[in-house]
């Protein structure tokens, strides 16, 4: 007898905003046997105008901690879940759920809490609506009493748990300590706990389902209609996600990765379309040579110069040291003989300006010191980029055309990325040159 296959799929708050979004679900669950756990989101918003669930808790819970006012904002979340049923026609089973709910806020049961219920409530309703099995999230995902996430015990419990259940909703975004204190995850963290889940059964694919048909290649901000990326490694898709290109929580990756269980990103609203899969590995024929362009703005240089700064060792690690002391991550260090450049994020050194350069000055004692502001930062991603000859030509040739000046250039040593760094008010144009020269031209056949 072959393997079974199993399948968890995660649907976002878009995805299960009200009861139409709903019968999409169950359609799309329907549609695949393979589809056995299925980790819910809270109701998100119905329009862009609308509020999300969590939101409304969190605010509803504030309220009602400073003894303020809050009835009417339980009655606004209630009401949503009563209109899903009603729209649904299910009987609204949820009402002894919102008086503990009530209760726990007036005992000040904490923020945590308060959010996690969106999950809690709409898990047990896709659970009744799916025919599926419920099972509470704070039973078998554990964090620790100060609120980190315990991912080999939470492996341990869920696992034992899902293996005596054949079909099962997992609410998202929370967990609990031994204690039984709520916990969260960071917001949109509801992808998390889709990717632990996929771990503990060992699954063969963790779908994502959300409203949109994938990542696209750039940000439709800045160029109209981009392509969507059919096919990207983990590492591409921390390079664009760094970069500014989300679409999934950070932290959804790890559980995954590590077991090799791929991400499928697809849209609830266009099931036929193919979304997005996320993988570790790409067969070379599959492989183009640019995956994505993603860019920030807003980052500042500072210049370090010192004569004979080259032949001095342990500079670097006192220029390291002076970044360590103010709490500062950096983003990239281009270096020439005599000067060295740190570029990091402008609002860091905008509160911190005066202790690094008190520190600078102190480890180093160097010649001048300079600060260049309003730096943006465009990386372009692709494995392919190994292997395809004249994309550095295209690359430099297309900005130089396009009137960029570029500040800085750092290729990773993966050669899977290659940033520059340009003025803030270079930074769509630059984009736009890229994206043109290096996706919207054909590229020939000419592999390395
Ligand atoms: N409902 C939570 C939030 O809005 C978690 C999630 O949707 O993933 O952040």
């Amino acid at each position: 007898m072959g393997r079974e296959h199993i399948k968890v799929a995660k649907f976002g708050g878009s995805s299960l905003a009200d009861a139409a979004h709903f019968q999409k679900v169950r359609e799309i669950v329907e549609a695949d046997p393979e589809r056995r756990y299925i980790v819910p989101s809270a109701p998100g918003k119905r329009s862009p105008q609308d509020e999300k669930v969590t939101d409304l808790l969190y605010l509803c819970y504030e309220e009602a901690k400073h003894g303020r006012p809050y009835k009417k904002l339980l009655k606004k979340i209630k009401e949503r879940y009563k209109e899903i049923c009603r729209d649904l026609s299910m009987d609204f089973f949820l009402e002894s759920d919102f008086g503990k709910i009530e209760a726990a806020f007036l005992e000040h049961a904490g923020a945590e809490y308060a959010a996690s219920r969106g999950e809690y409530l709409n898990g047990k309703l896709l659970a009744a609506y799916l025919g599926y099995e419920f099972v509470d999230a704070a039973e078998v995902v554990r964090f620790g009493k100060d609120g980190r996430f315990e991912d080999e015990r939470t492996n341990f419990f869920l696992g034992q748990k899902l293996s005596r259940l054949e079909r099962a909703v997992i609410p998202g975004f929370y967990g609990a300590d031994d204690a039984g204190n709520i916990h969260t995850f960071s917001r949109g963290g509801s992808d998390v706990t889709g990717a632990i889940v996929a771990r503990a059964v060992l699954a063969d694919l963790y779908e994502n389902w959300t409203d949109v048909s994938g990542f696209l290649l750039a940000d439709p901000g800045i160029i109209s209609h981009p392509r969507k990326i059919d096919v990207m490694t983990f590492e591409e898709l921390r390079e664009l996600a760094y970069r500014g290109a989300t679409v999934l929580h950070e932290e959804a990756v790890y559980p995954v990765r590590r077991e090799g269980i791929s991400i499928h990103i697809r849209n609830t609203n266009a099931p036929e379309e193919t979304g997005t899969v996320i993988c570790s590995r790409i067969a070379p024929e599959e492989e183009v040579p640019i995956t994505g362009i993603a860019g920030k703005k807003n980052f500042a240089a500072i210049s370090i110069a010192k004569n004979r700064m080259n032949s001095q060792p342990g500079f670097c690690k006192k220029l390291l040291e002076a970044f360590e002391e103010n709490d500062i991550v950096f983003e990239h260090m281009p270096s020439g003989i005599d000067t060295i450049c740190v570029i990091l994020p402008q609002e860091e050194l905008a509160v911190k300006e005066a202790a690094i350069m008190e520190s600078l000055s102190r480890l180093l004692s160097p010649d001048k010191i300079e600060i260049d502001r309003d730096m943006a930062l465009v990386t372009v991603v692709g494995k392919g980029m190994r292997s395809v000859c004249g994309i550095a030509a295209r690359f430099f040739t297309s900005l130089g055309d396009a009137d960029v000046n570029i500040k800085m250039i750092d290729m990773g040593s993966n050669e899977i990325n290659c940033t520059i760094g340009v003025k803030n008010d270079d930074f769509e144009r630059s984009i736009q040159a890229l994206y043109h020269a290096l996706v919207e031209v054909p590229w020939e056949e000419k592999q390395k």
